[in-house]
């Protein structure tokens, strides 16, 4: 049989929790409780949970704070159980990387739809993942190849090296000493306007393939950034 995914819920209500404790369990999951921020901590380094549901106030410090420390090593979903139905609180809470919230009094049902919709969301791999590049482009590390909406793009080592770098993060702007480093062995020998002139060429062979397209954003006095995926 299946392992029921274990769900974390910090808050220091007892009636809250044991409410909570009921209906997830109902459905199918294996809750655990803890009363404080430290205990939930805790319990986070010792075990993996597949959820937690997070109370903002503790009685030893803040939800968003225990957040904050959860996601430092981890990527696991997060809903916050918040008193106050202000903007601020949504914000600060999805701004410390909370996936959803819900403001008390909630109904469990309501609680465990978010946490049941929330965990297939995360599931099917449409989670956060910083790391992989976008759908435009597909990189083939061993081959030393990368493909733009599905045609290998012949590049020279240098356009290779600048454009892996651009779409690993697609988004983050990249200064063109961070570019100069990724790009080059020896990156004191070439002069700046070198990244300019790579980005050129690599532009030219990115709009042979969609002509008037251009998936190279140039920020002005920063430097380069490929577009996020829409
Ligand atoms: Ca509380």
């Amino acid at each position: 049989m299946e392992e029921r995914p274990r769900i974390l819920i910090i808050e220091d209500e007892p009636a809250i929790a044991d409410t909570l404790i009921y209906a997830l369990s109902t459905e199918g999951f294996a809750p655990e409780w803890c009363a404080t921020g430290r205990a939930g901590l805790a319990a986070m380094a010792a075990k993996t949970f597949a959820f937690v549901v997070l109370d903002v106030g503790l009685p030893d410090g803040t939800g968003f704070e225990v957040c904050k420390q959860i996601r430092v090593h981890s990527a696991v979903p997060v809903l916050f159980l918040t008193a106050r139905n202000t903007e601020l609180d949504r914000v600060l809470g999805l701004e410390l990387g909370g996936d959803d919230y819900l403001v008390k009094p909630f109904s469990p049902r309501e609680l465990t739809a978010r946490v049941k919709a929330i965990l297939r969301r995360t599931q099917n791999g449409a989670g956060p993942a910083p790391e992989k590049p976008t759908g435009e482009f597909v990189i083939d590390e061993e081959r030393c190849l990368i493909c733009y909406r599905g045609t290998a793009l012949e590049l020279t080592r240098y356009e290779y090296r600048l454009l892996k770098a651009l779409a690993t993060k697609p988004g983050r702007v990249f200064s063109r000493d961070q570019l100069m480093t990724a790009g080059w062995e020896d990156p004191g020998a070439s002069l700046d306007r070198t990244v300019d002139a790579h980005i050129k060429t690599l532009r030219a062979k990115l709009r042979a393939i969609t002509p008037g397209e251009d998936p190279i954003r140039t920020h002005r006095g920063l430097g380069y950034a490929v577009r996020e995926a829409r």
